[in-house]
């Protein structure tokens, strides 16, 4: 049993000791202590079903027996060397990871965090092309650092510093709630617009997330990718997927989430998944984009350290040896399927997407929040205002997990 201080106690070393920042959810935080699969335990031993998973960071469970065994190996042979000497983890990781890319995405660069990633791939985009020029979305989230501050497009997360000198946002291609519907060519042209508008008619690059995540789970509209990709191919510049959240097959019917598009990115980042908790990410790009970096002295401290590496390893095999695509297409389609049958019931639910086990469903979100939490479910929240269910469990989720969700979400909602 848990034998630390009481939660009251975290509470108040938090507020003393911590950036007023960090922000918690729910009236009444919640502590979690304890990680097993699905499942998160607080400090009394209460269990919910994590329908969140650390911000689809928990990609196959809390705690997993393969990844830790891996990590605790690693962690008990050498915990940290420097990349300036050779260490197998790191090789044989790269290889792995890029064996997993389409066509030519054969070089990687591992970092830290995605904000991280993102600063790289800018900055790649821009010494490869020789221009200064990006284009965002709307409702984009890339990271919180200065430069990828500047590509967000959600006032509620944007400080008032000098932040995205050359970005440009372009109409958000969302089907639910955007000017165009579906149409994702008549989106497109809102980036050929920018293109002649808003730079010399060159660009750097275009980036994107292939469901945006923190924006409430939208995907792109259908054609938008394919469309996007060669204008701004013809503009000079590069196309930079971020796969933070939907990469590693979370979406089902691809292992990459840019594939339900049918598009083969220059640069796609990766984080939060891709280390099942443990600080990883990376850029992975075409050896003629990743050599730029060479031109001058580049190095990361932490970034390939032997014991993330060890656990994207492992993340990979367990996501292969479990057929933990597949559950995601299985599960998520139940899951959607189950959510629907609730909107015919619920009118407040306006509308249910994503792939999967990538969905939200919007609604009177902060009530529904607080009581499936008391009903055992920890669900996230998204939107530009706060009114999307995030539902991005781990991997390995249940059709039973789905049930016990929907029939939670359901009680929720009929007290309203
Ligand atoms: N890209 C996307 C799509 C994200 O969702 C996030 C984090 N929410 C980031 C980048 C930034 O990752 P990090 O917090 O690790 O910097």
């Amino acid at each position: 049993p848990y034998a630390g201080p009481s939660k009251q106690e975290v509470l108040a070393m938090r507020k003393q000791y911590l950036s007023p920042a960090l922000f918690h959810h729910f009236k009444d935080p919640v502590m979690t202590v304890d990680g097993s699969m699905q499942y998160l335990f607080d400090e009394k031993g209460r269990r919910y079903l994590d329908a969140f998973a650390g911000i689809v960071t928990v990609s196959v469970g809390h705690c997993h027996p393969e990844v830790n065994r891996a990590v605790i190996e690693q962690t008990q042979r050498l915990q940290h060397t420097t990349t300036i000497y050779l260490h197998n983890q790191v090789a044989e990781y790269a290889k792995e990871l890029t064996d997993r890319m389409p066509g030519n995405l054969k070089v990687a660069y591992f970092v830290n965090s995605g904000s991280e990633a993102n600063d790289m791939a800018m900055m790649m985009a821009r010494l490869y092309t020789h221009n200064h020029d990006i284009i965002t979305l709307r409702n984009a989230y890339h990271g919180l650092s200065e430069a990828t501050m500047g590509l967000l497009g959600q006032h509620t997360w944007k400080c008032a510093v000098p932040q995205g000198a050359g970005v440009h946002h372009a109409l958000n291609p969302n089907p639910y709630r955007g000017a165009w519907g579906n149409d994702g060519p008549r989106y497109a042209a809102d980036v050929a617009d920018l293109i002649q508008s808003a730079t010399p008619g060159k660009v750097a690059a275009f980036i994107h997330e292939t469901i945006q995540g923190v924006g409430g789970a939208v995907p792109l509209a259908d054609g938008y990718l394919p469309t996007v990709y060669k204008m701004v191919r013809e503009a000079g510049g590069v196309c930079i997927a971020d796969e933070v959240q939907t990469g590693f097959g979370r979406t089902g019917s691809a292992y990459w989430g840019f594939e339900n598009q049918g598009v083969v990115p220059d640069i796609v980042t990766l984080a939060k998944g891709i280390g099942n908790g443990l600080p990883l990410a990376a850029v992975v790009t075409t050896p003629e984009i990743a050599a730029v970096l060479a031109a001058r002295l580049h190095f990361n401290t932490y970034g390939g350290n032997p014991v993330s590496c060890a656990a994207g390893r492992a993340v990979l095999r367990v996501i292969d040896q479990e057929g933990l695509q597949a559950n995601c297409a299985a599960v998520g389609g139940h899951l959607v399927e189950e959510l629907r049958r609730l909107q015919g019931k619920h009118d407040i639910i306006g509308d249910v997407r994503g792939r999967g086990l990538m969905e939200p469903a919007v609604a009177e979100v902060a009530q529904v929040f607080e009581r499936c939490k008391d009903l055992g479910v920890l669900l996230g929240k998204g939107g530009l205002h706060g009114n999307a269910f995030r539902i991005k469990p781990p991997m390995c989720w249940t059709t039973a997990d789905v049930d016990f969700l929907v029939a939670v979400l359901d009680q929720a909602l009929s007290e309203l």
